[in-house]
């Protein structure tokens, strides 16, 4: 099979289908006398309606990535495009209109509503800032948008403590919905909540992306609640994307041996299969930012690991329709020949 270069989540698809096209992405942050490679060189699309999970340790850039997409952060180098717009070359009265279409969800519910507000004034706040509703309208929609998300209308007098965790993200993805955005990052929406409560908030983000048609980027850390949202998965690490596909198929047929090693840490509720499956233990930490090992950033925890993995820096490819990996056991240019066969 042909193998495509680092370029190919990009070309893949036309632009017409994709909202969101980053292109080689780079943040990095001056930390002292050094530099913090959070993101290092990220492209993927993401299609209008479509869901991209993305999973990794805490630390590998993926918040980071989130906030420089939606141009919290500015980028180091590279593009982020939205309906073909450059969001880091916009000046800021069309900034103020693509801000509209493109909002987060936050992880911690407790910490990203004021306690100072009312459910009404924390909604009604995104309302004002956009100027879309005044007066008996503003109250309607901000019942409305209640609505949708399973609490009450009259909750609108209500302090945040008033609510539980879960509830509080719920206020949290009304605020989001406020303004009929296209794109919403949702920044580990459930990590923060009991695991009874994360599958309530992850299914009514799928009915509100079906009824509304939304796009999302879904940021968690754990691949097992990613798998019931996203239609694909980018798996990162390092700051760097180390394998990109669709769910079923990551899951069904993990290729780099970081995912492996994630995929097999999930607990099987078969006892059998669990008693008797494989399970990958990573040695050692995640390495620092700052200084990470040269070639495969993954090199000093890979199982696999050999000599040109020290040398040079894997290239991100396509092996399978639609599968991508960076990793050197399914490149034949640098061992000769394909060490693992797809
Ligand atoms: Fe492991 Fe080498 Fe592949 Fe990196 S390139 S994941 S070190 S085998």
């Amino acid at each position: 099979m042909a193998v495509q270069t680092t370029d190919s989540p990009v070309k893949m698809k036309t632009s017409e289908e994709n909202l969101l096209e980053v292109q080689h992405l780079n943040k990095f942050f001056n930390v002292g006398s050094g530099v913090v490679k959070a993101v290092s060189d990220v492209s993927f699309t993401i299609k209008k309606g479509e869901t991209l999970g993305v999973v990794g340790e805490s630390g590998c850039g993926k918040s980071t990535m989130g906030r420089t997409i939606l141009r919290l952060y500015d980028a180091t180098a590279g593009k982020v495009l939205f309906e073909g717009k450059d969001v880091h070359k916009l000046g800021s009265r069309e900034m103020k209109k693509i801000r509209r279409d493109m909002q987060m969800i936050f992880q911690d519910p407790y910490a990203s509503l004021n306690p100072r507000m009312t459910v009404g004034d924390i909604i009604g706040e995104t309302l004002d800032i956009h100027n879309l509703a005044s007066g008996a309208k503003r109250k309607e929609r901000i019942q409305e948008l209640l609505k949708l998300v399973g609490l009450k209308p009259d909750h609108i007098n209500r302090f945040p403590h008033e609510f539980s965790g879960g509830q509080r993200q719920r206020i949290g993805i009304a605020r989001a919905l406020a303004v009929e955005p296209k794109f919403i990052v949702c920044d580990e929406p459930i990590s923060a909540l009991d695991v009874s409560i994360q599958a309530q908030v992850v299914n009514l983000l799928k009915d509100l992306q079906e009824k509304m048609g939304l796009t999302y980027l879904f940021i968690a850390h754990d691949l097992s609640m990613v798998k019931h949202i996203s239609d694909r998965v980018a798996v990162m690490y390092l700051g760097k994307i180390a394998e990109l596909a669709g769910s079923e198929d990551l899951y069904a047929h993990p290729l780099h041996p970081y995912t492996e090693a994630l995929l097999s840490a999930i607990p099987i509720p078969d006892p059998e299969v669990e008693r008797t499956r494989e399970r990958i233990v990573l040695e050692g930490d995640v390495p620092s930012p700052m200084n990470p090992p040269s070639g495969c950033h993954f090199r000093t925890r890979c199982p696999h690991a050999m000599e040109s993995c020290a040398k040079v820096e894997p290239a991100f490819q396509e092996v399978m329709p639609n599968h991508f990996v960076a990793c050197h056991l399914y490149n034949e240019e640098i061992m000769g020949e394909k060490v693992r066969r797809v």
